[in-house]
């Protein structure tokens, strides 16, 4: 028997792509890095831009002080970092990254294009590097500052590109990263583009300011101020008063020298602090920020370094609790004064909204609602506005049977509703279903009807005819942003009637014990995201109530979309539902469902 070495050292490209898992998990570490380089690089505007949830783009563009040549080409090494030199430097960092991995981690994982300049030097450096490797490095004019491109992330790791989730997770990812670099930082103006769209525009202002500009003008005057000050650390930051405490674990926030942290245990002294002014199964609001001197907590215990180890963690313990309950009993003796909210922030509600389905099916549809609604136009065919008369125009094939011997005699502009089971629909641009009359014909607008039917149905629904629930058999679980599982729980007793069934299990997750019959298998969670993230475009919108909101945002969600071919079955099936709802010629958001073109119209204009 031969007996030959097997060990070899891995290449270069395939060691970091190993090192970069511990680093670069998903789109939404990228940001956390990126972001946390130009916090470093003392930029005061960071602007962070993704596409696809930061699946195929996601770049952060600083105006901090930028990269020499040399540097930049240096920066994409491993353990290559301008922030620590050696192991007592560990224990001084004011530094966000210190590692030197970040840049090395993406770079062997994506696409990366880097543009940098400092304020002395002529030109800038441009780099592109795939796979580890630089492709192109040339001069190019550039302002003060750096731009780095993520492309195409794990574009040479299929196996994990695979594991990315859904757009709607991984975007949720990105802006709980962008929220806490943004919220640790209120003298750095932010933004964040998604999709062209713009979602964040923080200006700078003042802490206070930076925690409603993210959270919501619904914490302006309900925050208490935190701050005690020691020779062994300093706390300061907000509370949320007791009565903002929500049913589930929301907006938490504690942050040790700038840096986000997870810590249960600290976590456990505020709620402490809270434990007799709170429901038991309640959670407040807070952003605390803990300041202490670094020799005093090892930052290194994790690779993205969220988890961290204080030297004395009992003594912080202690302390943060003692200055929580401190603030709180002030705060119920002497009532805060409520700040004056910069009105260029008050503009920020509407910015953070990304495009809708909604939006995306009125454009799609507009142009061809133009053709046929504007007057001077030769084709143009008056559409029946109130539509009272629909019911002559269509009627049930059964209904039809019984009554056909009465509809001759309506007037010569009514249109005749003998049914002509033979005819078959015709389904036009996968959007439009025409169905023929003796009297003309009608166009029914595919997603408009069903969103229509979905509506009247989910409407019946809620008001005591529940729709029945299929049990999982394998019950999956659901992981939301601490925002959107307080809002899934207010939404649980109505899906419960719309044949959601999900129980809340442990921080801001949720079991999916069952989904109504046809919500497909694996499916379910989507489902779910999706709901909320349509709840999410309405709640802007005052004059609805959150009911109404989740029916409308479900038979949008739910409505079968333009693109959708449909067989022959099915545009029969729809079209009769369409025309047993009580309002058939609406969606409930009043976009119209069906227009009716008449036979004796479109002889005239024919000279018939
Ligand atoms: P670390 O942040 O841990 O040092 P990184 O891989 O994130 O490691 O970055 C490597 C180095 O590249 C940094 O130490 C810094 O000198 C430089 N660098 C990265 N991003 C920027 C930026 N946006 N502006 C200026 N320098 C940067
Ligand atoms: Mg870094």
């Amino acid at each position: 028997m031969i007996l030959t070495d097997i060990i070899h050292l891995l290449p270069d490209n395939i060691a970091n792509q190993i090192a970069a898992g511990e680093v670069i998990q998903r789109p939404g570490s990228a940001v956390k890095e990126l972001l946390e380089n130009a916090v470093d690089a003392g930029a005061d505007e960071i602007k962070l831009i993704i596409n696809d949830a930061g699946k195929s783009l996601v770049q952060v563009i600083d105006n901090g002080r930028g990269m020499s040549e040399t540097d930049a080409r240096m920066a994409f090494e491993r353990h290559a970092t301008s922030k620590i030199k050696n192991i007592d430097d560990l224990f001084r960092i004011k530094t966000m990254g210190f590692r030197g991995e970040a840049l090395a981690s993406i770079a062997a994982v994506a696409q990366v294009e880097l543009k940098t300049k400092r304020e002395e030097d002529q030109s800038g450096t441009y780099i592109e590097i795939e796979n580890s490797k630089v492709k192109k490095q040339e001069p190019i004019a550039f302002n003060r500052g750096t731009s780095i491109a993520m492309k195409n992330l794990f574009f040479n790791v299929p196996a994990r590109r695979n594991f990315l989730k859904s757009n709607t997770a991984e975007l949720r990812h990105i802006v709980e990263e962008f929220t806490r670099v943004a919220m640790a930082f209120p003298d750095i103006f932010f933004s964040l583009q998604s999709n062209g769209q713009e979602v964040f525009h923080l200006e700078k202002g003042s802490f206070k300011q930076r925690i409603v500009q993210i959270l919501g003008n619904s914490y302006n005057a309900k925050l208490v101020s935190v701050e005690e000050q020691t020779d062994y650390l300093n706390i300061m930051g907000f509370v949320g008063k007791p009565e903002t405490a929500k049913k589930t674990r929301g907006d938490q926030y504690l942050f040790v020298n700038n840096r986000f942290i997870k810590s249960a245990y600290l976590n456990h002294a505020i709620m402490n602090a809270f434990s007799a002014m709170i429901p038991k199964d309640s959670f407040p609001m807070y952003a605390l920020f803990i300041d202490l001197d670094p020799a005093q907590l090892d930052i290194n215990v994790h690779p993205t370094k969220q988890e961290i180890k204080f030297e004395d963690d009992k003594i912080v313990y202690a302390f943060v609790q003692s200055a929580v309950k401190h603030a709180l009993a002030q705060f119920s003796i002497t009532p805060t004064l409520d700040f004056e909210l910069d009105p260029n922030i008050q503009r920020l509600d509407a910015v953070s909204k990304p495009i809708t389905a909604e939006q995306k099916s009125s454009t799609t549809s507009s142009s061809l609602f133009q053709t046929f609604s504007q007057k001077n136009q030769a084709h143009f065919v008056e559409r029946n506005s109130d539509l009272k008369h629909w019911k002559d125009f269509y009627e049930s094939p059964s209904s039809q049977h019984q009554e056909a011997g009465t509809t001759s005699t309506q007037s010569p502009t009514a249109l005749h509703k003998s049914y002509e089971s033979e005819q078959p629909m015709l389904q036009l641009h996968q959007t439009y279903i025409v169905v023929q009359r003796e009297g003309g014909f009608i166009l029914v607008h595919q997603q408009n009807a069903h969103e229509r039917i979905l509506y009247e149905r989910y409407t019946h629904a809620v008001a005591g005819k529940p729709i029945a629930t299929q049990q999982s058999l394998f019950p999956v679980t659901i992981e939301l942003s601490p925002a959107d599982a307080v809002l899934l729980v207010e939404l649980l007793p109505d899906m419960k009637e719309l044949g959601y069934q999900l129980e809340p299990f442990g921080q801001n997750t949720f079991v999916i014990q069952g989904t109504p019959a046809d919500v497909g298998n694996g499916t379910e969670k989507g489902s779910i995201e999706k709901i909320i993230e349509q709840y999410k475009h309405f709640s802007n919108d005052l004059k609805y109530s959150k009911r109404e909101k989740l029916l409308r945002s479900m038979s949008l969600q739910n409505s079968i979309k333009a693109g959708i071919v449909l067989t022959q079955k099915e545009m029969q099936g729809l079209v009769n539902d369409l025309f047993a709802c009580e309002t058939a010629n609406t969606t409930p958001n009043g976009k119209p469902t069906f227009m009716t073109f008449q036979k004796e119209e479109m002889d005239k204009m024919f000279g018939r």
